[in-house]
């Protein structure tokens, strides 16, 4: 690992309503898995938005009558992978990428100041399959990402993808070199309670007046004003750092 590597800032994507939509092909996965996992009908789905995989996987076993153990978290989580798997084609014809999502991500991919990776309530394997499906897990650093199946609490995911981050790529990315994109409340939440930095972007249910009064550092309403957000940022953060004059 090198011992100087440059100043850098780490993005922690959400996935969900922020980069991309699966107009309900989510919900038709669960239909399937659930039943695949358990033997029993899925009556009703936990509230999903926000929430960690494991969470919500949680919660959906115990209303639906199965004692959530580790044993059947963990057949719904395999019956979920596979139903994401499965339905790739689905997923690409019916869900899309929100607009301005490829080429944001793109666009910071080519800033030798950031480094991107996602911090997300899905599945590992789940989120890659989203990411894959439309393209944009290429601007990602899948590996140091955090999962809905590292931690219950969303909070606990930022320390987890700081750390896979520094082991990455030999950079310390401490909470003032941290920002969190999502597009809920709770995503806000998770950002504050870890001490960094959280961009909420009014593209899913929650508009940008609930995303300041969840506390976010900025709300935005479009995933491209990122962009110049945090490129505005970076120019001022570390005025002693090599980076500034590649940004100006
Ligand atoms: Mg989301």
């Amino acid at each position: 690992m090198p011992s100087t590597a440059p100043a850098r800032l780490l993005l922690l994507w959400d996935i969900d309503h922020t980069l991309i939509e699966t107009r309900g092909v989510g919900f038709a996965i669960y239909q399937r898995a659930f039943p695949a996992a358990t033997g029993r009908p899925l009556v009703e789905l936990a509230k999903v938005s926000g929430r960690t995989e494991l969470d919500i996987m949680s919660e959906t076993l115990r209303i639906n009558g199965v004692e959530p153990t580790d044993e059947a978290v963990g057949r719904l989580a395999a019956a979920l992978v596979q139903g994401y798997e499965d339905a790739r084609d689905e997923l690409g014809t019916r869900g899309r990428a929100l607009p301005g999502a490829y080429d944001t991500l793109a666009e910071l991919a080519t800033s030798q100041a950031v480094f991107q990776t996602v911090l997300t309530g899905n599945l590992r394997e789940v989120a890659r399959i989203k990411l894959e499906v439309f393209g944009l897990d290429r601007f990602l650093d899948l590996e140091a990402g955090s999962y809905g199946n590292d931690h219950q609490e969303r909070a606990e995911l930022v320390a987890i993808a700081q750390q896979r981050a520094s082991e990455r790529t030999g950079a310390e990315f401490g909470n003032e070199a941290t920002v969190l994109i999502g597009d809920t409340p709770n995503d806000v939440a998770a950002g504050l309670a870890a001490g960094v930095r959280v961009v909420g972007v009014a593209t899913g249910k929650t508009d940008l007046e609930e995303l300041r009064a969840a506390g976010a550092t900025w709300a935005i309403d479009e995933i491209k004003a990122v962009t110049r957000l945090l490129l505005a940022r970076l120019s001022t953060a570390n005025p002693s750092s090599q980076q500034h004059a590649d940004e100006e």
